[in-house]
């Protein structure tokens, strides 16, 4: 490609000057033999050619006039002529116009993780597929280990960037050499997207857990509790008293304390648990169910 002059028609490629030539949503134009004028363009040279019908296959190469490569394909008289080298073609179908772009997926597989990628450039059908179904993958294979977890997020917002530049193109020029791929159902309407609420579900109930456990400090006189450890080094849960674990019931509470002397004033002492954490200190006196 120059920039010198424009050629003959009869060039199926004229270099042209930046900037020259109509905007790209007039070059069907071309194809009409008393077009509309362009000021100081000389597109006469193409409406003077004798026989309109070859017309459209020499516009079909003369959109190089400094336009970028992927509007080539607002032009709709491609009909599967060699394109231009330098023309950012489709990785997959072949087909214009094409971005390029990354699109990414993730797999966790419990201790490792894989990281997918698929890089273009890629054509608005062949772009939004690959977002789809690298998207779907994720959803399904990518929660799989605590890092997984993290980076899957992560990773499938990253798609959004690729799948806006899909978006703004323009659908391919017919005539491409392969076949486009198969872009499937959008997302929202595959099983997959449930998985979304996969990482929910796992935080909800990990809250849910939480909440519901109650440490000794927090156990009211009338709670019951057992001890999961030993007499010299206890464990106690605070239990459902109509549970079958459940072991003695607290009869008595003794804040800032751990003489569990003073649990003998608590009618049905049997048993008393002391705790001293850092300066937190408290005693539960224990009775039987
Ligand atoms: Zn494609």
């Amino acid at each position: 490609m120059t920039t010198s002059p424009p050629q003959p028609p009869q060039n199926p490629y004229p270099g042209q000057p930046g900037g020259y030539g109509p905007p790209p949503e007039q070059f069907p134009q071309y194809t009409q033999p008393h077009g509309q004028q362009h000021g100081q363009q000389p597109p006469q040279q193409y409406q003077q050619q004798p026989s309109p019908q070859q017309a459209p296959q020499q516009g079909q190469s003369f959109p190089q006039q400094g336009q970028s490569f992927p509007q080539q394909g607002q032009f709709p008289q491609h009909q599967g002529q060699p394109m231009p080298q330098a023309t950012v073609q489709c990785r997959f179908c072949g087909g214009i116009p094409a971005v390029q772009a990354t699109v990414r997926g993730h797999q966790g597989m419990i201790v490792v993780m894989r990281f997918l990628k698929l890089q273009g450039p890629f054509c608005r059908t062949c772009g939004i597929a690959s977002v789809r179904d690298m998207t779907a993958k994720s959803l399904w294979q990518g929660w799989w280990g605590i890092g997984s977890a993290i980076v899957n997020p992560i990773t499938m917002l990253m798609n959004l960037e690729p799948w806006a530049k899909f978006r703004k193109l323009p659908e391919p020029a017919p005539g491409a050499p392969g076949r486009p791929m198969n872009p499937g159902k959008p997302l929202i309407q595959r099983p997959a997207i449930a998985m979304l609420l996969l990482p929910i579900a796992l935080i909800a109930t990990i809250v849910v857990i939480n909440l519901n456990i109650t440490t000794p400090s927090e156990a009211a006189v009338g709670s019951c509790v057992v001890n999961k450890g030993s007499a010299t080094s206890p464990e106690v849960d605070v239990v459902d008293c109509a549970s079958s674990e459940a072991e003695y019931k607290v009869v008595g509470k003794l804040d800032n304390t751990i003489d569990d002397s003073q649990c003998a004033q608590f009618p049905g002492y049997e048993a008393a648990y002391t705790s001293e954490v850092g300066s937190q200190r408290y005693t539960l006196c224990l009775g039987p169910i």
